[in-house]
């Protein structure tokens, strides 16, 4: 299983060939290609979620700590209840298990088409490298 640091060292050389093939293509703008790097880059470590020791899992929270307590603070209880939750569920979820299903990368990325269709497709891409890395083992 690769560490977080192999799923971004293998997410660059994918995201670099993306790159590449807009190069000769030019499926999207240079603009909605680099926009489009820390989305792809979230996407690749995404899977490990279901992990608690991740480093995604970690960071997620803390980013999530703060909806929590601004909901709590203007008593928006049933939101910040529904992110407590959500954050809760992950505790019940199993390693490789719902979290490295692609149909799963598709529909978390799904929201992502709605700010631009290309972004879709990227996390789509970042969420499958890390399943083909996962798959290919390794470091
Ligand atoms: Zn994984």
């Amino acid at each position: 299983m690769p560490s977080y640091k192999g799923h971004l060292k293998g997410g660059l050389v994918v995201f670099l060939l993306l790159g590449v093939l807009n190069l000769k293509f030019s499926f999207i703008e240079w603009s909605i290609y680099l926009l489009s790097a820390p989305i792809f880059f979230i996407y690749t470590l995404l899977p490990d979620i279901d992990t608690p020791a991740s480093k995604i899992r970690k960071w997620v929270s803390v980013v999530l700590l703060a909806p929590i307590l601004y909901f709590i603070y203007y008593d928006m209880k049933w939101e910040a209840v529904s992110i407590i939750t959500t954050l809760t569920l992950l505790y019940f979820v199993k390693h490789r298990g719902l979290f490295h299903n692609p149909l799963v990368g598709f529909i978390l990325s799904l929201p992502l088409g709605l700010v631009e269709p290309a972004f879709l497709v990227v996390a789509f891409i970042g969420f499958s490298t890390h399943l083909i890395l996962d798959a290919l083992g390794g470091n």
